[in-house]
């Protein structure tokens, strides 16, 4: 396909309006304008239309397919949340129209609903406090490094280290490092797939300024241990995080506050059924206990005893702004909107029927891949292709293959402590019909891994580009291709 400027032909016109008849004035001194056209392209509508319509039509989303990307819930976005964060009254708001006196009432609905918000994920999560502003996951991690560093601080303890479990996401280990803590990787039990307390035990002290945790893990394995794990990281003054990133599995089952955990983050943009993908704007709301609450960052919201809403920005232990005004607004009211939606029942049977659909998936598949735990999983599941590896056959063939068939691969090659992993994740929102066109294609895939795995080498075929030198791709890269 040709990149737009090729189509340009001289002298073709979008739109043909009457020259204007008012004179030109400058506003521009003369040494600053072009002396030359720009050289855009020149293309009808007709044109414009069809190049980006067909460009359009490229892009791959949950809105057109299955999308079973493990650790990143990939999950259907209502278009409903779309229309409510699209209603005037939120979305011609400016950020610095006055909270309440000179300006009427204007923004107290955004601040009800910030404020509302993050009383429903108190709830949800059995925590005390909320901050919205985190802008992404990884933010929040942040956010929440900043909080156990502001605490210790304050305490005076000299902490240095933060514990992680080597099968936790890459974001966890950078955040700590950015926080100015020294990284320590916990590993991973190879029989229970779970971090192991004797272990834990080992490398705990008085250096431990926390642990940071994600439970389920990214195996999709629940540790039974979290009790005696958070009573390990108390013993020590350290504080037990946890990466809240995926909710879908225990949604109404579990509350990490229940379970002694200090703080939490949570992905709106994942569990609560927000757009992301391709860096769109998320939100990593962050949850603590009432002990870290002094430190949350600025501004948080309070109500008055009048039942309005104000901006307070009076607390001196606050680690301060961590993000522009009150952070993605819009992905806050979508999920606002969602949480009410389903209600307190929808969350539950949301959990239920991702647990549901990723054992499902791993069980139809047993025959046909390694399965490295075979065990109830939760709203995820790993399979490794060590069985398609004596044919030549690996992971990222499985993928590409995959693409053939019309499904987005799942994530492949991570957690990193299993050979070959495909970590897949179906969602609550997959219907059974789906789950089963894509089993049907994954069990293809392994009989093909056997009979023509030279096909596999070769795919994908029906994309627009073949398989890519993907390390050349991205320091080489050459846009130009023809296809
Ligand atoms: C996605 C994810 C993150 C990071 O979230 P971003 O919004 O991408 O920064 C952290 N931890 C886990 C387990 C995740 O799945």
């Amino acid at each position: 396909m040709q990149i737009i400027f090729e189509k340009s032909v001289p002298e073709r016109h979008g739109v043909s309006l009457p020259c204007s008849d008012v004179p030109a004035r400058h506003t521009v001194a003369e040494k600053y304008r072009r002396k030359t056209d720009a050289a855009l392209c020149e293309l009808s509508e007709l044109d414009v239309v069809r190049h980006f319509t067909a460009l359009s039509r490229r892009n791959y989303g949950v809105d057109t397919n299955f999308y079973p990307l493990g650790s990143c819930t990939m999950k259907y976005n209502p278009k409903i949340t779309e229309k409510i964060a699209g209603l005037t009254g939120f979305s011609a708001l400016h950020p610095l129209l006055p909270q309440l006196r000179r300006g009427g009432m204007l923004t107290q609905g955004a601040l009800a609903v910030l404020y509302e918000l993050e009383q429903l994920l108190c709830e949800i999560l059995g925590m005390d406090a909320f901050t919205v502003h985190p802008l992404a996951g990884a933010h929040g991690e942040l956010t929440g490094m900043m909080l156990i560093a502001a605490y210790h601080r304050d305490k005076g303890n000299r902490k240095t280290e933060i514990l992680i479990p080597d099968e936790a996401h890459g974001t966890n280990p950078s955040s700590a490092a950015i926080a100015g803590f020294s990284v320590r990787s916990v590993p991973t039990d190879p029989d229970t797939g779970v971090l192991d307390t004797n272990t834990l035990e080992a490398m705990i002290g008085e250096q431990t300024a926390g642990i940071m945790m994600t439970n389920p893990n990214t195996l999709g394995l629940f540790n039974p241990q979290i009790a005696r794990i958070a009573e390990l990281a108390h013993r020590y003054d350290a504080q037990l995080y946890y990466d809240g990133a995926n909710l879908n599995a225990i949604l109404g089952k579990f509350r990490p506050g229940d379970a002694d955990f200090d703080i939490v983050h949570v992905n709106l943009h994942k569990t609560f059924a927000t757009p992301h993908g391709g860096g769109g704007p998320g939100a990593g709301p962050v949850g603590v206990r009432k002990h870290l609450e002094p430190f949350l960052p600025v501004s948080r919201i309070t109500k008055r005893t009048d039942n309005t809403y104000a901006l307070n920005y009076d607390f001196p232990k606050s680690i301060g702004y961590i993000a522009p005004f009150y952070g993605n607004f819009a992905v806050c009211l979508k999920a606002y909107a969602y949480i009410l939606m389903l209600g307190g029942k929808g969350l539950i049977e949301a959990s239920e029927n991702a647990v549901l659909n990723a054992n499902y998936v791993m069980h139809s598949l047993k025959n046909d891949y390694h399965i490295p735990y075979l065990k109830t999983c939760m709203h995820e599941c790993v399979v490794s292709a060590k069985n398609q590896m004596k044919h030549g056959i690996h992971a990222i063939d499985i993928a590409k293959a995959l693409i053939d068939r019309g499904f987005h691969p799942p994530t492949v090659y991570f957690p990193l402590i299993i050979k070959e992993t495909m970590m897949i994740e179906p969602t609550e929102t997959e219907s059974k019909e789906t789950l089963d066109a894509f089993i049907i294609a994954m069990k293809e895939i392994a009989a093909a891994a056997k009979e023509t795995p030279d096909a596999l080498h070769a795919a994908p075929q029906t994309t627009p580009v073949g398989r890519l030198d993907e390390t050349k791709a991205a320091k080489d890269m050459d846009v130009n291709f023809t296809g």
